[in-house]
């Protein structure tokens, strides 16, 4: 037993927990213990300091030098103690990862010695080298050279020996080169739009926050069997593997206990999770075995977006301290479930949320009701950008794929809900102006029972599903930065909430009160949403043509999906909210686009080596075993006697050949079509041809590799199977 996958297997079943010790406080002591929250400003800063710090970040002002050096000492000193020699800028490139690059504290003393330093420039502003990073033309364009810029309103932190900046990073025309720049305009688009509607219903509305509580799914697996994996290494899925012979079907992992090596890997990231200040909260197994999720209190979007990335780079960390890695890929594994990141998306003002029901009084479910329609509008109308917002290589897997929910942007409301949309849409005015209530009418809108908060969650199949308090947005990929799908989401709403205190404010200048003129812009819009609201089994194949027939976007490609993003009224939408330029839009496409064609490249090239340099091998020693056995059966029996003793064996090696054959022309063809991909010059044709001509090719050469794994003697085999992959002892 000697091939890698056997000692893969022994490898893995041989691994002991390892222990971790947790820290003698209780969490909430060392809750944010590694970060320069509010705690610490007011402990590290001068009063005066404090108090301005606090007001930029409260009211989104940038800081004078001045006070960002008075900042930087009080960090340095913290820093220091905690034993931190290194700083960097941290930032969001257009990767999906994020990025860092370090610069120890110290300075020359000018006497031949060395001084710890931290200024407020190195706080504030860097220029990291950044050609590197992809800018899909803008730098080339416009400038050359990037910067990233402090965000105060995202807390500093710190890993190991270095002090963590968040930050924007930007051309120096000022283009977004990240995710958190438009993001945290997406969120100001929002607070605008939001609390002038608002306004309408409570003057003293100041402000509205969007906030997001995401729900991180992942897979873990034996880093033995991952090391032997190329497929999972270079390309962070199976690109082949055989159905366990038991997988999910009995619905044993789901909630299940947790296996202890898993159990002290949760340990130990919470810990490391709560001391850098994210707020985790649930923690369980998942429907796939080896699937587990994690999910933290929802905080402010800008911020939860940072403990998100910060998260997904701490699991692989933390994985692989105790033999595992981590799989935040999409679909890992063909025939189970895949792994997406729910989004619970919500807005509070500073009295209270505004995507709550029931109100106490009509109007507040007047309020109720014009957030939840409004926030269908954007939704309805930029379903094809959303669906944008989520598309990538790997996220097509899990969506519109085999065993997946199709790539459709829907909305569920639940019963009462809907109710409550139909009484509105159907009643008329003049049954809503009977005498009574506050302004002299009587609001006809029913009470809604607290109940749908329990109620609303059943529609598991829905992209995005109201529940309760909030809308989950639950196409987004496990892998995927949440910022891509919440600055589409964010903007969809602001523009629709525009558009709906304009519309309201044009009634009351013709004279209609205020209530009526709200009533029937919502009357209006409510109408307007219904196809955006599906409340059926989004899995079954009769909803693709209804949808189709709803006017929603259907598209299926990667390549073509991202086209949503030129398209005028979302180019519009985002100049309008002052989000993101034409030119910004472009640049962030061609980057989409060349992303997905690299990684299809990567995924094809790592199947071609497999095929030539395992699969096709090791089918070939087998078969050869088998035409032994065949010739040594006919040189000892009469013909007859073998030909009936060797018809088993001559079948098995036809079905090898036919395999064998199959997959050998399937990957010249693939790399044929690779080298006349290669060749179209604009990289949204090379990206359509790579999913049109080379992805086709992923799937049928895997069912032939996955038949013969079958076929072959277990002990040849050279990979780890599914059914090793998919169970942690
Ligand atoms: P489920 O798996 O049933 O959807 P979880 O408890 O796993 O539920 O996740 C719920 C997520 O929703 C958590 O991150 C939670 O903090 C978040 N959440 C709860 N209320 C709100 C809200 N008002 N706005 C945003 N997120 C919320
Ligand atoms: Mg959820």
């Amino acid at each position: 037993m000697t091939s890698l996958r056997f000692k893969a297997v022994v490898a893995a079943s041989r691994k002991t927990p390892v222990e971790v010790k947790a820290p003698k406080e209780r969490p909430s002591e060392y809750f944010a213990k590694y970060v320069f929250n509010q705690e610490k400003m007011f402990r590290y800063l001068p009063r005066e300091t404090y108090r301005q710090l606090r007001q930029a970040i409260e009211e989104s002002m940038p800081l004078s030098l001045e006070v960002a050096n008075e900042v930087a000492t009080g960090m340095k000193k913290w820093a220091m103690e905690m034993g931190v020699t290194h700083c960097t800028h941290w930032f969001q490139p257009l990767t999906e990862g994020t990025a860092e690059k370090h610069d120890a504290f110290v300075e020359h003393d000018f006497k031949g010695g060395m001084i710890e330093d931290f200024t407020g420039k190195q706080l504030t502003q860097q220029e990291p080298d950044a050609s590197s990073f992809p800018s899909g033309g803008i730098r080339s364009t416009f400038e050359a050279r990037g910067y990233s810029a402090w965000d105060p309103a995202s807390p500093v932190f710190i890993i190991g020996d270095t002090l963590m900046i968040p930050t924007v990073f930007i051309s120096y025309t000022g283009e977004a080169l990240d995710y958190k720049a438009p993001l945290k305009k997406s969120i100001a688009a929002v607070d605008k739009a939001a609390t002038s509607v608002a306004q309408l219903f409570d003057q003293s509305v100041k402000r509205v926050t969007v906030n997001l509580g995401w729900e991180q799914e992942y897979f873990l697996v034996d880093e033995a069997f991952y090391h032997a994996r190329p497929d999972l290494m270079l390309t962070g899925r199976t690109l082949m593997g055989h159905d366990s012979a038991k997988n999910q079907q009995m619905d044993d992992h789901y909630f299940g206990a947790i296996p202890e090596r898993v159990a002290e890997f949760m340990k130990d990231l919470e810990i490391q999770a709560l001391e850098l200040g994210i707020p985790c909260k649930t923690r369980h197994n998942e429907v796939a075995p080896n699937q587990f999720e994690l999910a933290p209190i929802f905080e402010e979007c800008n911020l939860a977006v940072d403990h998100n990335m910060l998260i997904m780079s701490l699991m692989r960390k933390v994985a692989k301290k105790h033999g595992f890695r981590t799989l935040l890929h999409e679909k890992p594994f063909a025939g189970v479930n895949g792994s997406g990141k729910h989004n619970n998306w919500s807005l509070s003002t500073n009295s209270g949320t505004l995507l709550h029901s029931p109100g106490k009084t009509p109007e507040e479910n007047l309020r109720f009701a014009v957030f939840i329609v409004e926030t269908l509008k954007g939704v309805h109308r930029h379903n094809g950008l959303l669906k944008a917002s989520i598309a990538s290589a790997s996220n097509a897997y899990r969506l519109g794929a085999n065993e997946a929910p199709p790539a459709i942007i829907s909305a569920f409301l639940g019963k009462q809900l809907g109710e409550l949309l139909d009484k509105i849409e159907h009643s008329t005015t003049e049954e809503l102006f009977t005498i009574e209530g506050k302004h002299g009418m009587k609001l006809d809108i029913p009470q809604i029972p607290e109940l749908m908060i329990d109620n609303t969650d059943r529609n598991r199949t829905s992209p995005f599903a109201f529940v309760g308090n909030r809308f989950e947005f639950r196409a987004v990929g496990s892998s995927a930065n949440c910022a891509s799908a919440l600055i589409a989401l964010n903007t969809a709403v602001a523009e629709a909430l525009t558009n709906f205190r304009q519309r309201v404010d044009d009634f009351i200048a013709k004279g209609k009160s205020q209530t009526a003129a709200i009533l029937d812009v919502l009357r209006e819009d409510i109408k307007t949403i219904r196809p955006i609201i599906f409340e059926g089994n989004g899995y079954c194949d009769s909803w693709k043509a209804e949808a189709k027939a709803r006017g929603l976007d259907c598209e299926e490609s990667v390549p073509l999906m991202i086209d949503a993003y030129l398209r005028e009224e979302s180019v519009q939408m985002f100049e309008s909210m002052n989000v993101m330029k034409r030119a910004e839009l472009e640049a962030r496409n061609e980057i989409k686009w060349e992303t997905y064609q690299k990684r299809v490249q990567i995924e094809s090239r790592v199947l071609g080596d497999l095929c030539m340099n395992h699969i096709i091998p090791v089918a070939n020693k087998y078969q050869t075993e088998l035409v032994d056995n065949v010739l040594k059966i006919q040189k000892t029996f009469s013909e007859e006697d073998a030909r009936r003793l060797t018809l088993y064996n001559v079948d098995l090696i036809e079905k090898i050949n036919k395999h064998t054959t199959f997959i050998a022309q399937a990957t010249d063809e693939m790399v044929e079509a690779r080298k006349r991909a290669n060749t179209i010059p604009g990289i949204r044709e090379k990206a359509i041809a790579y999913h049109d001509e080379i992805a086709p090719y992923l799937e049928s050469i895997r069912r032939h590799i996955d038949k013969l794994e079958l076929i072959v003697e277990d002990e040849m085999w050279t990979l780890p199977k599914y059914r090793e992959l998919l169970f942690i002892r």
